[in-house]
């Protein structure tokens, strides 16, 4: 998605010569690697587009994860990214060494480059769970993302370890199809209802003769989940916080003929504390005479299926890890070496952070696109990586302006950090859950300011906090 945005807001800004590195045969990132059943994207899909290529054939207010792939390998044919881009190509290595980056592909390919923007994605390693017996399952097991449609799932045994965004809507998909499904739930999650309805042919060809129309649409969505959700949860005593709260307390109601279910699945902590699930049939689904809430620990795996601490085996013939992902990579496992060889997993030993979530001290000319500490969980990526790419081109004018080179100072990036740090301690992410959100120590690894911030920050880089080499440009000079 990032990578896409790249190449059509470089090439706008009169910047041409761009190569994009792409280790699969595809485009699409998250939307080409996620196939499993179920998936959708639960950001409202005119807002889930960029601002240049809206779409009025959006099937749905939440389309589904095919539709959702199709559109992006659309605007990248429209857009020729197609051809700008080298396949098959995993980027190993970046060195900065001349004022200039090299960078080194796993086929032995080698180039240099002035500037490098990695849009290598967020949640993209799959965490694969450290349950004993795992490898000795005798059917099949996958993890969420790496789905395996070569295995028949009709009239079968499925479990499904996690209750995250991923199982929730694989419960919803599945439920139907499979004989029996055990859901293996170690945390229990609010639920958000979401309307889902399917925009009819009048709605779809409205959009198709007014594209203003498309455009109000996504301008009333963005402010709509700028001030009731990304407000929310930076602010966990808000009202917009207590109107969810309150959404996702009388969603658990519904469950009403099995109250010792509905008490299973009711969190002991606050709603959006972990990433807020939105579904319109997960409810639905874990009440179905072939569904199964598994609330005891999972002890191990054995051939046969799932052993709980109870003692119980769930026998199963095909298990799935909606497990998550690492969120600390980023750009790893690349090996970026920076000025004066300073390697990036030693910058990032502990956690990876970057100045206003796009730039590390003493890695100049690298920009990344949705990086550490962003706005991760609060709004449309595509957004945050749209208003990234205005702020990153306007660094890039430096250089074109005779500048060998830009990088945050230590001290800017350090003033953000602190400044965040601290702002994190009003998040709802904060009040008492465990989540992907928090970092080693328990801090939010997100923005934790409003979505209107970031944008005003966004507008114009402030030349104070970097350091620009090799010409008298800017206060930073
Ligand atoms: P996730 O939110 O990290 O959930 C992972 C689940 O696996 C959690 O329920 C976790 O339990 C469980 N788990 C992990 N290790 C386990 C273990 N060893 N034993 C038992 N349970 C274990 O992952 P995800 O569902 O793939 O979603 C990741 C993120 O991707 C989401 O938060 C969201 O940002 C994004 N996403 C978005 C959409 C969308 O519609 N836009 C869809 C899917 C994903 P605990 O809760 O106890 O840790």
């Amino acid at each position: 998605m990032a990578g896409i945005a790249s190449v059509i807001k470089l090439r706008e800004a009169g910047i041409d010569d761009v190569t994009v590195f792409e280790k699969a045969d595809e485009v699409g990132g998250t939307w080409r690697e996620n196939t499993y059943p179920g998936i959708a994207c639960d950001v409202p899909s005119h807002l889930y587009s960029y601002s240049f290529a809206p779409n009025p054939d959006w099937s749905h207010t939440f389309s589904p994860g095919p539709e959702i792939q199709e559109y992006f390998r659309g605007v990248a044919r429209r857009e020729g990214v197609y051809e700008r881009t080298r396949f098959g190509e995993e980027v190993t290595a970046l060195e900065w060494a001349d004022g200039r980056w090299t960078l080194a592909t796993g086929t032995g390919f080698r180039d240099t480059y002035d500037v490098v923007i990695a849009a290598t994605g967020v949640l993209h390693h799959p965490n694969l769970p450290d349950l004993p017996g795992l490898d000795t399952f005798a059917g099949a097991a996958f993890h969420s993302a790496r789905w395996d449609h070569t295995v028949a799932l009709e009239g079968r045994r499925v479990g499904v370890i996690g209750t995250g965004s991923s199982a929730v809507q694989i419960t919803g998909a599945l439920v139907d199809r499979v004989g029996h499904l055990d859901l293996f739930q170690r945390t229990p999650q609010w639920i958000m209802p979401v309307d889902n309805t399917p925009y009819d042919e009048a709605q779809r060809e409205a959009f198709r003769t007014d594209p203003a129309l498309m455009r109000q649409a996504r301008d009333g969505l963005s402010r709509a989940f700028a001030d009731h959700f990304a407000n929310a949860v930076i602010d966990a005593d808000s009202p917009a916080m207590a109107l969810i709260e309150e959404a996702c307390r009388a969603h658990l109601e519904t469950v009403a003929a099995d109250p010792v279910l509905r008490e299973k699945l009711r969190p002991d902590y606050r709603a959006a504390c972990k990433r807020l699930i939105a579904s319109d049939n997960f409810y639905d689904a874990i009440q179905r005479p072939n569904a199964s809430l598994v609330t005891e620990a999972i002890e191990r795996i054995e051939p046969a299926g799932v052993r709980t601490a109870d003692g119980e085996l769930h026998e199963l013939d095909v298990l799935v890890l909606a497990t998550g992902f690492r969120v600390d990579r980023f750009l790893r496992p690349t090996e970026v070496r920076g000025r004066d060889g300073i390697r990036l997993d030693d910058v990032w030993k502990d956690r990876p952070s970057a100045h206003l979530a796009l730039a590390v001290p003493g890695f100049p000319n690298l920009f990344l696109l949705n990086g550490p500490n962003g706005p991760v969980g609060n709004f449309s990526l595509i957004d945050v990586a749209e208003l990234q790419l205005g702020y990153t081109i306007q660094l890039l004018d430096l250089l074109w302006a005779g500048a060998e080179s830009v990088e945050p100072t230590p001290e800017a990036a350090e003033a953000f950090e602190q400044a965040r740090v601290e702002a994190t301690k009003g998040t709802v992410w904060v009040t008492g859950c465990r989540s992907w959100y928090l970092d080693d120590r328990g801090i939010p690894a997100a923005w934790p300011w409003s979505i209107d911030h970031f944008r005003e920050v966004m507008q114009a880089p402030d030349l104070s906090q970097y350091r620009v080499a090799g010409a008298e440009v800017g206060a930073g000079a």
